[in-house]
């Protein structure tokens, strides 16, 4: 199969003594080669090079003559040893210039977290003279782009979670985007498996539209990406196709996140919300009030751990809690409701359980969890069997559980079978 796109011949540089005497296996090149062949592109070659100035000149002459895009992956950070930036100035034969906007955003990130700004962090500000800025929204070095008629070379900083980072956000969309436009839809399932996806749609991929399962835990992305108008016009036929086959999995779509797709819906129907939470000990109310403007619905959440708690905040009668346990379905409705009618709000979510490792008995194993949702016309509670995950595995999956539903309802698709009434 022929996945070269004429327009471009893709090559990647690491530089690193690291890479290259024992201490550290590259991971960018072939991480980008591997991303590269998803979006059906191709790495033509990678090449690896110690720190020094040298070497690099050498490596970026060399790929420059080849190529019509050149990666340049590391050396970019504040120390002596990061010496990118001179090769790249030298290569464009030009010279090195302060940008002002750069030392600026670098100073705010200093200064947020409360520390004085080295000077030494200036050469982090000093980009070659007409290059572009690429901002880095997840550490400090930016990036920066050359482009000359035969070819662009982009400049990232080489820690493998950032250097990620500007693919996906600075690098994919400017080599995919040939002739015709390049074309992305994305969608996000809560409660199925990449495999289970893979299953359920596979069968609707077309030639020019490629797809591409990523899991990002506990959600699972589904992007498919085409080039060019047959291809929008093929995506626009799947996305329908994609939501009669799962979309009773759907959480997301696009950039929107579950929690501000749930946001978006409450507001829509001015509905209040409040979280009752044992096991996931305030998980819920952080991930909803980790979206801005969250305070038009959210009014209140209890972490309530103990029995005692349980009890005195949210009126969880002790006779239930002797009775039941504190985890079972009856508490987990109970809380929704003593929530829901304190607060004094629409709809309230409480999650119950046993996150573990220690805490599990034979009837009720740790990953025993339920999820309990008191709206104005209905109170409903489901149990989560999450044998097979850890304490921070388990108590995400419950909160996304818990989420999820209230979207679901909200959207008016919960499945009958998934929270039973009560
Ligand atoms: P920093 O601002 O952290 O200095 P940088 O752009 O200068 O970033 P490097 O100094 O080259 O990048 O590398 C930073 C870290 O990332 C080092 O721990 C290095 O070992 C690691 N790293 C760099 N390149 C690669 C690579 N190709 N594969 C795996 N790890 C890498
Ligand atoms: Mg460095």
């Amino acid at each position: 199969m022929d996945h070269v796109e004429p327009q471009h011949r893709i090559e990647i540089l690491c530089i690193g003594d690291e890479l290259l005497d024992g201490r550290t296996a590259d991971r960018n090149a072939f991480w980008f080669g591997q991303r590269l062949t998803r979006t059906g592109l191709r790495l033509a070659r990678a090449t690896v090079v110690h720190d020094d100035p040298a070497s690099i000149l050498d490596a970026l002459n060399e790929a420059a003559g080849r190529a019509s895009f050149v990666l340049v992956s590391g050396g970019l950070g504040p120390t002596e040893d990061d010496r990118t930036r001179d090769v790249a100035a030298r290569w464009a034969g030009t010279e090195l210039v302060e940008v002002p906007e750069v030392l600026v955003n670098l100073e705010k990130r200093y200064l947020e977290r409360g520390m004085a700004f080295p000077q030494t962090n200036r050469r982090q500000a000093m980009l070659p003279r007409g290059a572009e800025i690429l901002p880095n929204e997840v550490g400090t070095a930016p990036g920066f782009r050359m482009v000359t008629p035969a070819v662009t070379l982009a400049f990232v900083p080489g820690v493998p979670a950032e250097f990620r980072w500007f693919v996906e956000t600075h690098v994919l969309g400017a080599l995919s985007s040939g002739e015709g436009g390049f074309c992305e839809r994305s969608w996000g399932f809560f409660g199925i498996t990449e495999s289970q996806l893979a299953a359920a749609v596979e069968s609707l991929q077309t030639p020019e539209l490629s797809f591409h399962y990523i899991p990002r835990f506990p959600e699972v992305k589904l992007f498919v990406r085409g080039q060019g108008d047959p291809a929008e016009a093929a995506l626009d036929r799947l996305a329908g196709e994609i939501m009669a086959r799962v979309g009773s999995y759907l959480v997301t779509e696009g950039e929107e996140s579950l929690v501000e797709r749930l946001g978006r819906r409450l507001v829509e129907r001015s509905w209040t919300l409040a979280t009752a939470e044992s096991c996931t000990g305030g998980m819920l109310g952080q991930m909803i009030t980790s979206v801005s403007g969250s305070s038009a619905y959210y009014q209140e959440g209890f972490i309530t751990y103990s029995n005692r708690a349980k009890m005195g905040r949210l009126g969880v009668p002790g006779e239930l809690l002797d009775r039941c346990g504190a985890v079972s379905a009856e508490v987990a409705a109970a809380m929704a409701a003593g929530a829901r009618e304190r607060a004094a709000v629409e709809v309230a979510l409480s999650v119950t359980g046993i996150a573990g490792p220690q805490g599990g008995r034979p009837d009720k194993p740790v990953g025993t969890v339920f999820v309990g949702m008191a709206t104005p016309a209905d109170l409903y509670v489901r149990e989560l069997k999450l044998y097979r995950w850890d304490r921070n595995q388990i108590r995400t999956l419950s909160a996304w559980s818990a989420l999820s539903g209230l979207l679901w309802s909200l959207e008016n698709r919960l499945p009958e079978h998934l929270m039973r009434r009560v």
